[in-house]
C-alpha cells in the first residue's frame, strides 16, 4: 500500500543535508519512504492513499535524545525551593515508588504526551530522585509494552548507579554501594540483551549510567565496555549541577571533562546530556577550546536540553559554539511538556542571549540537531531524514494559520513561531499514530484524569510529602 502526502513544505534530504521542496510530496510504502520530490516527477509512483496537506510543513519525525518518560515529579519544585524527603528510613527500605499498575499509567500517559510533543523516536529517561541504585526492570517493561501499543520507536534502558544518597537535615549524605550499584548495573545489561533479541525497529536499547557525578570510574569503564560489545549507545547525565565540579575535583582531582578523558570513554557512541557547568570556579564560561577539542576529536555527542535547566535560570554556552566546532549535538526535552519545538526555538533563545549574538542559534542548525543530530548519536542514517529507503516516519505541521503567523521560511516558521499544538498529524515506521490533532484510538480525556489522580497520589507519599506546593510566589487557591 503506497501513500502520498501532498505538501505544503516537504524536507527531503539530498544525500548530505536537508532541502525544501515548495509544493513537493512525499510517498511511502510500509514502513519506508519511497519517493520524495513533486508529484509531476514521471519518477513518482502511483499511490493508493493521498494525504493533502498543502500548506503545511511535512518534516522528518524528531528525536528526543533524552525525555522524561515517567510521571515528573517537577511539577513541586517549580518557584520553590522544595526538595524530596528521601529519608535514611526510606532509604534502607524496600520500597517502589510505584505499584506495576501505576507505573503503566505513567508509562502510556507518558508517551502519548511524547507523540503529541512532535516526536517520532525517543530515548527514554525514567527519573532517578525516586529511586536508589537503579529502576525497576518492570518500568522499563512497562514503557516498552506501552510504546509498542501506541506505535512510537524508542531507546529503553535500566537506569543504575553505585552511588546514591539520603537526605539528613538539608545534607545530602552519599552512599558508594558496590554490591547494589554492580546488581543494578547487571540488570540492565540483562534488559538490554533482551531488547536486542526482540529484532523490532521500534524497540531498541542503550546503556544508561545515570551520571557521571554517581558513578565510580569503575562502573564508568565497565558501562562503556559493554556498551561498545553490544554495540548500543551509551548516554549518561553530564555537568548538570555545580555539586558535580567540587565533587569531581574533590574526589578524583580533575575536571568532569578530563576524567571521562582520562577513563578513555569519550567516543562516538557516548552521549553526553547537558554538558553545562565545566571549570573549577563554578561559573558557565564558553566552553574552552581544550574542551571542545576533546569532544571533537574523538566524535562525542551532546544532548542539550535547554527548558529544564532555563526554569532554574542557567543553560549550555553555547549551542552555536558546539556546532561551530563540528561537535554532533541532539535535542531532548529533559522535562514537562515533551514539546520538542518548544525546546527547538528554547534552543535558539539561550544560544542567542549566551553568545550574546542575534545570529547565534539558527533555524537552520536546530532542525538539524532535532532531526540528524539526534540519528546520529544513535547511529542511525535511516533516520531523522526524508529520504528513499529510510523510515517512514513523518510529522505534518500546520505552520500556516493564524496564530503562528505568515510563512516566509517555513523552517524558521517552525522554530520561532510554532508549537506541538500546531502538530496535526504523526506517522511512524510508516503507521499513523496521531491524526487531526489526535492519537488514534486513544481516549485521552480518561487516560489524563488517571494520570492526575496517580499523581495526587503519589505526591502525599512519604517520599515526597506534598500536601501542596503552593508558596508566596502562587496564588491561594480555595476548594470547595
Ligand atoms: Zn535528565
Amino acid at each position: 500500500m503506497k501513500t502520498l502526502i501532498q505538501g505544503g513544505y516537504v524536507v527531503g534530504y539530498n544525500g548530505k543535508e536537508h532541502i525544501i521542496f515548495e509544493n513537493g510530496c512525499v510517498v511511502y510504502e510500509n514502513e519506508f519512504i519511497i519517493f520524495v520530490g513533486f508529484p509531476h516527477d514521471p519518477q513518482c509512483p502511483n499511490y493508493d492513499i493521498y494525504i493533502d496537506a498543502t500548506k503545511s510543513l511535512i518534516s522528518p519525525g524528531f528525536i528526543n535524545l533524552h525525555c522524561i518518560a515517567n510521571i515528573d515529579i517537577q511539577p513541586i519544585f517549580l518557584d520553590t525551593k522544595k526538595q524530596i524527603v528521601r529519608s535514611k528510613e526510606w532509604f534502607n527500605s524496600n520500597s517502589n515508588i510505584m505499584t506495576r499498575k501505576e507505573f503503566d499509567i505513567s508509562a502510556r500517559y507518558s508517551i502519548a504526551s511524547i507523540i503529541k510533543g512532535g516526536s517520532t523516536t525517543f530515548c527514554a529517561v525514567t527519573a532517578m530522585g525516586t529511586k536508589k541504585y537503579g529502576n525497576s526492570t518492570y518500568e522499563s517493561q512497562s514503557l516498552v509494552d506501552n510504546s509498542i501499543d501506541l506505535g512510537i520507536r524508542g531507546y529503553f534502558a535500566n537506569n543504575f548507579q553505585d552511588i546514591s544518597y539520603y537526605n539528613l537535615k538539608n545534607r545530602k549524605v552519599f552512599k558508594h554501594d558496590k554490591i547494589l550499584g554492580d546488581r543494578a548495573f547487571n540488570k540492565a545489561i540483562t534488559f538490554s540483551k533482551s531488547i536486542l533479541k526482540n529484532n523490532n525497529d521500534l524497540i531498541n536499547t542503550f546503556l544508561f549510567p545515570y551520571t557521571t557525578e554517581t558513578c565510580t570510574n569503575d562502573l564508568l569503564k565497565k558501562s562503556y565496555k559493554v556498551s561498545k560489545a553490544l554495540d548500543i549507545p551509551l548516554r549518561t547525565h553530564f555537568a548538570q549541577y555545580k555539586s558535580e565540579i567540587e565533587y569531581t575535583y574533590k574526589n578524583y582531582g580533575k575536571s568532569p571533562l578530563e576524567r571521562l578523558k582520562d577513563l578513555d570513554i569519550l567516543d562516538n557512541n557516548l552521549t553526553l546530556t547537558h554538558c553545562i557547568y565545566l571549570n573549577k570556579n563554578l561559573t558557565i564560561e564558553k566552553i574552552s577550546n581544550k574542551y571542545l577539542k576533546y569532544l571533537h576529536d574523538t566524535g562525542t555527542n551532546i544532548c542539550h536540553c535547554p527548558v529544564v535547566y532555563l526554569r532554574k535560570g542557567y543553560g549550555l554556552n553555547s549551542f552555536q559554539l558546539l556546532i561551530n566546532s563540528g561537535i554532533n549535538v541532539g535535542i531532548g526535552t529533559d522535562t514537562v511538556p515533551p514539546d520538542i519545538i518548544n525546546e527547538m526555538q528554547t534552543t535558539s533563545l539561550l544560544s542567542k542571549i549566551k553568545d550574546d549574538d542575534y545570529m547565534s542559534g539558527n533555524a537552520r542548525e536546530i532542525y538539524n540537531s532535532a532531526t540528524l543530530g539526534g540519528a546520529k548519536a544513535l547511529n542511525r542514517n535511516d533516520l531523522g531524514r526524508l529520504y528513499k529507503g529510510c523510515r517512514a516516519d513523518i510529522v505534518i505541521i500546520n505552520i500556516s494559520n493564524i496564530r503562528t503567523g505568515l510563512v516566509d521560511d517555513p523552517i524558521r516558521s517552525l522554530v520561532y513561531y510554532s508549537n506541538s499544538k500546531d502538530i496535526k498529524t504523526v506517522i511512524i515506521n510508516g503507521k499513523m499514530i496521531l491524526d487531526n490533532y489526535k492519537i488514534i484510538g486513544l481516549d485521552e480525556r480518561e487516560l489524563y484524569n488517571e494520570a492526575q489522580n496517580l499523581w495526587n497520589k503519589l505526591k502525599r507519599k512519604k517520599l515526597l510529602n506534598v500536601k501542596q506546593s503552593l508558596n508566596k510566589n502562587t496564588f491561594k487557591m480555595i476548594r470547595v
